[in-house]
């Protein structure tokens, strides 16, 4: 095997970062090799650190577990341990964004899942099969803040990777898209740990999360973009209603999603088009056969009652588009229901897969 990129983990400790620590246990190309969290974890071994608030059904990497959590809030403390980080901290937006920048202005890159950066206009939010090409804005990035090799690129909100590839397939496919209506059933893992006190969570539905609408109706719009000027402008189109509720799952968001196309109705495609759309789906990830690409990036299931979060989120890994129930919508065009794994594609390996797509466009060279 060939040298690993030693990494590190800012927000380690936390149900993201925990993640992180167990996907890359055996990355081919990336080792942990520091780890950061608040000052409230600071100066502890990694084991400490997460002690009876060690989320994953698996043990510790030994690599990592012996580690001394660094403060998070000092980005010079990383130079010379990791050539690049993974941040999955949770703090206010205006603290994320200017530690984000402080690690990259030292010469580390970020990729990060927190909100703070996504609308920054030359920062890329990537789906790596949907915008590869957004990664043109680095360099732009780069330039206006004077960074030599730092840079920040970012992950999307994770409810919109339950539904955001078949969109994008089916706009590629020339079947534009209107309008959209959409309602999310998000896990309770979405919320971190602890996240949602237990009283509000079971036997019950939260009909309320805060800030996720607005993150759901607009991220697409910047996903489905295009770059120019070294910046990425927003699509004008789907327009999307959403309402996202919080459920009593573990882990997996569904959401049911009703579509308009943008089409005289003669051209609108059938429900056997769309299927077949979704079924040749492929793209950069697995043309480049990055680690963690799927091999199948949306799956469709047959079966009426699917899919489930229990049943179907480990699909690819994790990675995978589940999507069922594809029928007519009396109100709009089509609708169909659709899952993925919050805390896999929506987060840690999601992020994994954006640093895999920089690291073989050749981002993370001389660092
Ligand atoms: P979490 O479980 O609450 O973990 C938060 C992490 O941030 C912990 O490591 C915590 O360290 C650290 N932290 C908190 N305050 C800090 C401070 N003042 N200085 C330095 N570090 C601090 O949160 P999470 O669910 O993993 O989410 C992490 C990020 O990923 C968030 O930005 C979230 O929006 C995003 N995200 C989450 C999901 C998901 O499914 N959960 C999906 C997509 C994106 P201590 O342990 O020391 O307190």
């Amino acid at each position: 095997m060939a040298e690993r990129i030693s990494v590190g983990v800012l927000g380690a400790t936390g149900m993201v970062g925990q993640r992180y620590i167990k996907l890359l246990e055996n990355h081919p190309w990336f080792k942990v090799t520091y780890v950061a969290a608040s000052p409230r974890s600071a100066g502890k071994a990694y084991k400490e650190a997460v002690k009876n608030r060690w989320l994953i059904g698996a043990d510790i990497p030994a690599d990592v577990k012996d580690l001394i959590v660094q403060d998070a809030n000092d980005a010079k403390l990383a130079l010379g341990k990791c050539k690049f980080v993974f941040s999955a901290l949770e703090m206010g937006k205006d603290e994320i964004k200017a530690l984000e920048a402080a690690y990259a202005a030292e010469g580390i890159p970020v990729v990060s899942n927190a909100s703070a950066n996504r609308w920054t206009e030359d920062v890329p939010m990537l789906i790596p099969e949907i915008n590869y090409s957004h990664l043109d804005v680095i360099a732009e990035q780069k330039k206006h803040h004077g960074w030599d090799k730092g840079f920040i690129a970012v992950k999307p909100n994770c409810s919109l990777q339950t539904y955001m590839m078949p969109i994008f397939a089916l706009q590629q496919a020339g079947y534009p898209i209107k309008r959209m209506i959409v309602t999310t059933l998000q896990a309770v893992s979405g919320a971190g740990y602890p996240g949602v006190p237990s009283f509000d969570m079971i036997d019950n539905i939260v009909p309320f999360i805060g800030g996720e609408e607005e993150k759901t109706e607009k991220e697409c719009l910047k996903i489905l973009g295009t770059v120019k000027d070294g910046k990425i402008e927003n699509a004008a189109q789907p327009l999307v209603s959403a309402t996202c509720t919080r459920v009593p799952v573990i882990d997996g968001h569904t959401a049911t999603v009703s579509l308009e196309f943008d089409l005289p109705e003669d051209k609108k495609p059938s429900i056997e088009q769309i299927l077949k759309v979704w079924e040749d789906f492929t793209s950069v990830p697995q043309s480049l056969k990055l680690p963690n690409a799927p091999v199948h990036p949306i799956v469709y299931r047959e079966e009426e009652n699917r899919p489930q979060p229990r049943r179907d989120r480990e699909t690819e890994n994790g990675m995978a588009c589940v999507i069922g129930r594809l029928r007519k919508c009396p109100v709009f065009d089509v609708k169909f229901v659709a899952l993925s794994h919050n805390t896999k594609r929506g987060a840690a390996l999601g992020g994994i897969l954006n640093a895999e797509l920089l690291k073989a466009k050749g981002f993370f060279d001389n660092l």
